[in-house]
């Protein structure tokens, strides 16, 4: 077998959308969760390649994007603790709190440091031993195992200047507030491929046994899209609820058990806050109580003022799959990658930015 760089995608593609367009016999609306498939959706134009039977919306799954402003404001009132280091993912320093961002704070003088992983944020806190160090941890399980590893570490070198602040989310619980919400209609699911990597395929079971939608698993490339979609045409066209895999180089129905223990070993289950969705149960990763003294939550007591959102942006509509970026007022005028009003059109993941990236005012 050749190697998928050798083969002609071309052909392989033309073939997919030939299949796609002959199994798409009834009106479905797919969601992408993923703002990773977003991304390669517009930027290879797959969406203008489908038939009209097909619509796809984007989904919640932008880690950026979904932090709720409460959770920035905290993150920006604990930046202007005294000898405090806050050490953060460089997309969410850009990304808009109800007053301010992390930007503009560091701007002001707030010790406010980007860092690639948790082993630069580790790094800090010993080579700091007279500051606070806290990592903003936000992301989805495909983050998590990371930081719980830095907690586990910090444990071992007893760090006691190192402490994360858990914004973290876990995927499958969301999907389901968004169905029961009753608001977001879709026919079938294109799941994250980085989070199946780390939780597996069956986490997403209860979508297709519980709700009736098929789901299936997909990876980056621009074919791999492209199968996930002609599966799931097939799985709508015979009338048929399951979870397959598309992407089965990266993941198993079981995922991998090691990420999956070291986030159980740290994190428990809370409830989680989502921008334009609210609190959904068992959505959020808190650090245990035996891992405390890491908790800058449960350390350091701040009080933000009160959350207000940004006026005319509808990010919330965006994450729940009912509105699309370029139903915004704001798009492409007044709210742009370059002065971003929105979260959306700041992460690299964020469906206003992909939409204005790659032309998306102009498509269907
Ligand atoms: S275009 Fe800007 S203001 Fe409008 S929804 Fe997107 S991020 Fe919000």
């Amino acid at each position: 077998m050749k190697p998928y760089n050798e083969l002609d995608t071309s052909i392989l593609a033309k073939g997919l959308i030939r299949s796609i367009n002959r199994h798409a016999t009834k009106k479905s609306r797919f969601m992408e969760f993923c703002g990773g498939h977003t991304h390669a959706i517009m930027k290879n134009g797959i969406r203008q390649l489908l038939p009209e039977m097909i619509e796809l919306t984007s989904g919640p799954g932008c880690p950026v994007c979904v932090t709720d402003n409460a959770e920035l404001d905290k993150a920006i009132e604990l930046s202007k603790l005294p000898d405090t280091i806050l050490a953060t993912f460089g997309d969410m320093v850009r990304v808009p709190g109800s007053y301010s961002n992390l930007q503009e704070n560091r701007a002001a003088g707030r010790d406010i440091r980007i860092v690639y992983s948790a082993l630069d944020a580790l790094e800090m806190a010993r080579s700091n031993p007279g500051k606070s160090i806290i990592f903003i941890a936000a992301g989805f399980e495909t983050t998590a195992p990371g930081f719980a590893a830095s907690v586990l570490q910090a444990e071992k070198e007893n760090l006691k200047n190192y402490f994360i602040f858990s914004m973290l989310k876990i995927c499958p619980p969301v999907i389901k507030a968004l169905l029961d919400s009753g608001e977001t209609n879709i026919q079938g699911l294109i799941c994250p491929g980085h989070v199946s990597a780390v939780i597996g395929s069956q986490p997403w079971e209860f979508i297709a046994s519980d709700y009736g939608i098929p789901c299936v698993v997909a990876g980056f490339e621009p074919l791999d899209i492209l199968q996930s979609i002609e599966m799931l045409a097939k799985q709508t066209n015979c009338s048929q609820a399951k979870v397959e895999i598309a992407y089965k180089r990266g993941v198993t129905p079981q995922g991998n058990s090691n990420a999956i223990n070291i986030i159980h070993q740290v994190f428990n289950t809370a409830p989680g806050k989502w921008r334009g969705i609210g609190e959904v149960a068992d959505s959020g990763l808190k650090l245990k109580p035996q891992y405390k003294r890491f908790d800058a939550e449960a350390i350091f007591k701040i009080t933000p003022a009160p959350t207000r959102q940004q006026k005319g942006c509808i990010c919330g509509e965006i994450l729940r799959g009912v509105k699309s970026p370029t139903d915004c007022g704001l798009f492409g005028s007044v709210c742009t990658p370059v002065n971003p009003v929105g979260p959306c059109m700041v992460s690299s993941e964020g469906s206003c930015s992909a939409f204005y990236l790659y032309g998306g005012n102009h498509e269907r």
